[in-house]
This record gives structure tokens, C-alpha cells and sequence, in this order.
């Protein structure tokens, strides 16, 4: 990071331990959403800087694979314990640049430290199985080994969280790391890099390559990257997932989502409404477990409805560093004329329109990219601003006679990331989790984002790959499995077999 003359932030790479320039020449604008002020400037690195990048991460792993489990927890440890000193810094910056409101990015930064302290029990995960006897005087046991550099490609929507996803687990297991984090939020992606300088992690453990599809396509045609993490949209998820693997990567790509959530006629109608307020506005809806569908079940509808117009209208929406905010601004101004233009869509495809958040001016803030919160009845399967992810703080309403109907309608969108059901049935809430086709479902949950220790991952379009992100699942991901059978010279027999060996 540095400033220029004009005082303007300077986003650049971090390899080999330090900070590196982009050498393309290529840089983007880094906006404060709610000022519309460009804060900074990101360098977009050329094929050429991942390459350094990579080059730094292949050169520190054969000392880092090698380097104890334990002694690697320990750097993770301090990691932690410097993560926790900085939590305020970090959320400031998240806010600074996505926008979202300061104590939701708290949050953030708390959840990705959980996944911090699960990586700090990495000789724990990667205690491998021993079986003694296999055969006469041959034991043979199993044990997991780092791959060698991995990569993660991360969005603007977490920028801490989930590149935390990634680095803490690949790394505690023996990788090095290249992080390609999203151009729209770049800062933090170094105060990372110096945090884990100041823990005391070897130069080149961790690398951060600033940029755009360039810097993605030079990480998935790089020979020395062993896997790829990616977690962004659907299309781009789809992308990722088919070039590693065609280039014969280990790839997981977590993409985008359309949650729903089902309010049986027996739920609690307040907890209802509190939960689907915050997640469909909390972030103005950019989660990927943000709820953008309210499944409204038999006379649920007419119950939740006056409610929710109420609570959607009455929201506080300003600057994220203003402790009354609900919600903070959108990402960025292009950001907020497609999702205005999908208001316009649910309009003219005859959804009823309650709250409308189009025109929405922020006092002291004109110039910011804000968005009211809004809300549509009267939502059909067939409508565009059904079947497609919005990514902002619109809900959209759907209308169903039975639990039955809601879990058909779940189960047949494209996309199944999250789920949501309130209700105060044990079997309807045993039957939907059950039948449901979704990765992360919740009861009379709103947002089930599954602790650092479950692991995180959707189906169908948005997960394209086979193990989920952090977890156990998260240390098979950046680890393989090796099996050694042994005997020593006094068990050996005689002479050389010709038939498949078996127990003896
Ligand atoms: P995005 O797909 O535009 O970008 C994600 C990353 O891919 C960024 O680093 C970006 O620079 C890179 N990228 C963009 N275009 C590319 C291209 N053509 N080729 C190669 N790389 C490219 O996503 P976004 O707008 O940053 O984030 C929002 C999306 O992420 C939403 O769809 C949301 O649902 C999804 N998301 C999913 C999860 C999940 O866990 N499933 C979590 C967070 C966000």
C-alpha cells in the first residue's frame, strides 16, 4: 500500500513478503459507496505478476511442507491473537469500501477469525489412520500431505471472511497461497498480508495478486497451481470450474444463490418478519445467504404481509460508520442500476411492487450509490426476478397453498445455496430438512452459515466441485491422502509372489 501525491491509496500486490507493484499499467478506481468518492487505486496485475507471485509460493513450500503441524499452529495462533487487536481496523475498511454497516462487518471479521481458530487444530486434522497387522509382520496407515501452491479467488461481498475460508486451512495443512481477491474491495487483502508478516509466516507463504479475469486465467493455466479455490458468481464459478479441471486441478467453486425462505401458518409471525428482514436487507442483500424469496405458506401470506411492508418501509438506511444504519449503501453505482433495472423488470412482468426503493436519497449523502429496501408481492416461478440472483435488497414474495408446494418450488430453482424454514412443527421441520434440496438449510434460522468446523457449501449451480469450503471438508480439499504398508526384513518371506497379495 502506498500513497501518492494527490493522496490517493495505492492497492498493489504483496509477494514474497513485501509489497510488489503491478507492472501492466492497468488500474481500477476503488469507491467509498457511500461518499461515491474514489478512495483508492488498484493495480490489475498482468499474467507476468502472477507469475512472480506463484514463483514466490513454489519457492517457500518444500520449508513450509516440512515445517512441524504444530509449529505452523503456533504462527496461527499469533495470527489470531493479531486478528483479534485489529477486528475494529478491518471492519472500518470493509464498511470504507463494500458499504455494508460497521457491526455487520464486525461480524464478518469474526466469522473469518472462526476459521482462523479451527486452523489453529491443524495436528489435530491431519492425524492419519494406523492399522497394526494388516497381514503377518505388515502394517500399513494412511496420512494426508499439502498439495503445493493453491490459489483462491475471492469476491467483493466478504473480503475478510472468505478469503479466511481459504488461506488459514491451506496454509496450517502445508500450502503456500495466492490470494486473488476482488478489485471493488482490495485493501484488506494487505492489512491480511501484514498481519500474517508481523505473526512471523515465512516470505512467500502467503501472496496476494491484485486484478480481474487476467489474473484468474494466469492462475488457471499456471502449471505450478495445484488447486483453486473460488467463491463469486454462477457463470464465473462454472468458468473456474471447467478450465482447473481440464487443466487437471483440484477445483471447488462456490457460486451464486436465490435463498427462500418458508413462513409456515404456525410460525411465530414477529420472528418471522425480524428474521426475513435482516436477511433479505441486512448488506442490502449482497450475501450469498441473504434471503431474496419469502414463501409465504396458506394464510401465512395475509398474516406476514402487512408486517413486513411496515418493517421494509420503516428501515434506516445511511452510511455503514453511522451506528443508526440498518443498511449501508450497494457496492457500486453500476451495481445499483441493475438491480434498479430489475425492479423495473418485477414491475412490468406484473409482480405487485409494495416498497419501492428506487428513488431513495440519503441527506449528506447524494452522491452515494444508495438503494431503499424493496419488496414485491405476488411473485410467480416464472418471473425473471424469480429465477435470478439480484444480488440488493429486493424481496420477492410467493404465494403457496401447502409445505408440500414450497419444497417443490425450492427444489426445482437452479440454484440451492441456502433455506430457511419458521415453523413450530417438529415434523414439518423434520420433513423439510430432509426433502429439501439445498446444502445449508435452516429452522426458524434465517441465515445458516455453518460454523468453521461444518464447513460451507450449496448445491446444484452453486457449488461446482465436490467438498465444501472450510472444515473437515476444507483440509481433504487442500491435502491427499498417502498410504504406507510396511514390513521389515525379519517378517519378509522368500522368493517373489506372483498372485495379487493378500492378508497372510
Ligand atoms: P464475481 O463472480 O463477479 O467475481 C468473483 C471473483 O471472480 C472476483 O475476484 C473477480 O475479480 C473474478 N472474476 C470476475 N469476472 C471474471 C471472469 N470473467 N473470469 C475470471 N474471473 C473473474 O462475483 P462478485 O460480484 O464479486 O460477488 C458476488 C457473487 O458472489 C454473487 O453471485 C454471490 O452469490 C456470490 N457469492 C457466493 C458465495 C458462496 O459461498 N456461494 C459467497 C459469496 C458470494
Amino acid at each position: 500500500m502506498s500513497q501518492t501525491a494527490d493522496s490517493l491509496l495505492q492497492i498493489d500486490n504483496h509477494v514474497n513478503g513485501a509489497g510488489l507493484e503491478t507492472t501492466s499499467g492497468k488500474r481500477q478506481d476503488v469507491f467509498n459507496p457511500a461518499t461515491g468518492d474514489v478512495r483508492a487505486s488498484v493495480g490489475l496485475s498482468s499474467a507476468e505478476d502472477v507469475n512472480v507471485a506463484v514463483a514466490a509460493a513454489k519457492k517457500a513450500f518444500p520449508a513450509w511442507s516440512e515445517t512441524s503441524p504444530i509449529k505452523r499452529a503456533r504462527l496461527m495462533f499469533r495470527f489470531l491473537s493479531l486478528l483479534q487487536d485489529n477486528k475494529d481496523k478491518l471492519a472500518e475498511v470493509i464498511t470504507t469500501e463494500h458499504g455494508k454497516v460497521f457491526s455487520d462487518a464486525r461480524g464478518e471479521v469474526e466469522r473469518g477469525i472462526d476459521v482462523v481458530e479451527f486452523a489453529c487444530g491443524i495436528p489435530q486434522l491431519l492425524k492419519g489412520d494406523y492399522s497394526d497387522q494388516v497381514s503377518t509382520g505388515m502394517d500399513n496407515w494412511t496420512f494426508r500431505q499439502p498439495l503445493g501452491v493453491v490459489a483462491g479467488v475471492t469476491p467483493f461481498n466478504f473480503p475478510v471472511m472468505v478469503p479466511a475460508w481459504m488461506y488459514p486451512v491451506a496454509i496450517a495443512a502445508g500450502n503456500t497461497f495466492v490470494l486473488k481477491p476482488s478489485p471493488t474491495d482490495p485493501t484488506s487483502s494487505l492489512m491480511i498480508a501484514d498481519l500474517m508478516k508481523q505473526a512471523g509466516f515465512p516470505d512467500g507463504v502467503f501472496n496476494v495478486v491484485q486484478g480481474d479475469k487476467v489474473a484468474v486465467d494466469a492462475l488457471i493455466e499456471h502449471p505450478d497451481v495445484e488447486a483453486l479455490s473460488f467463491v463469486g458468481s454462477t457463470p464465473i464459478a462454472n468458468y473456474i470450474y471447467e478450465n482447473c479441471a481440464a487443466r487437471g486441478k483440484r477445483v471447488q467453486a462456490l457460486g451464486g444463490a436465490k435463498n427462500h425462505l418458508v413462513v409456515m401458518p404456525d410460525a411465530d409471525m414477529d420472528k418471522a418478519v425480524d428474521g426475513l428482514i435482516g436477511a433479505a436487507y441486512g448488506s442490502a442483500g449482497e450475501r450469498c445467504m441473504a434471503i431474496s424469496v419469502a414463501v409465504l405458506v396458506g394464510e401465512a401470506a395475509d398474516r406476514i404481509m402487512p408486517k413486513l411492508t411496515e418493517r421494509a418501509m420503516a428501515l434506516r438506511i445511511g452510511s455503514g460508520m453511522n451506528e443508526a444504519s440498518e443498511m449501508g449503501p450497494i457496492v457500486t453505482d453500476a451495481a445499483r442500476s441493475r438491480i434498479s433495472g430489475y425492479i423495473d423488470v418485477g414491475v412490468s412482468e406484473g409482480a405487485e411492487l409494495l416498497v419501492d426503493g428506487r428513488s431513495l436519497q440519503v441527506p449528506g449523502f447524494e452522491d452515494g450509490f444508495f438503494l431503499g429496501a424493496t419488496l414485491f408481492d405476488q411473485v410467480t416461478p416464472e418471473m425473471k426476478i424469480y429465477r435470478e440472483e439480484i444480488f440488493g435488497p429486493v424481496l420477492c414474495c410467493v404465494r403457496v397453498d401447502s409445505l408440500d408446494e414450497a419444497i417443490d418450488l425450492i427444489n426445482r430453482h437452479e440454484f440451492g445455496n441456502g433455506t430457511s424454514c419458521y415453523t413450530r412443527n417438529g415434523h414439518v421441520a423434520r420433513t423439510f430438512g430432509r426433502r429439501i434440496q439445498v446444502g445449508m438449510v435452516g429452522i426458524n434460522v434465517p441465515i445458516p452459515v455453518p460454523m468453521a468446523w461444518q464447513g460451507f457449501g450449496g448445491w446444484k449451480k452453486s457449488l461446482f466441485g465436490d467438498m465444501h469450503a472450510y472444515g473437515e471438508e476444507g483440509v481433504r480439499f487442500y491435502t491427499k491422502q498417502k498410504s504406507i504398508m510396511q514390513r521389515w526384513p525379519a517378517d519378509m518371506e522368500d522368493g517373489a509372489e506372483f498372485s495379487m497379495p493378500v492378508a497372510r
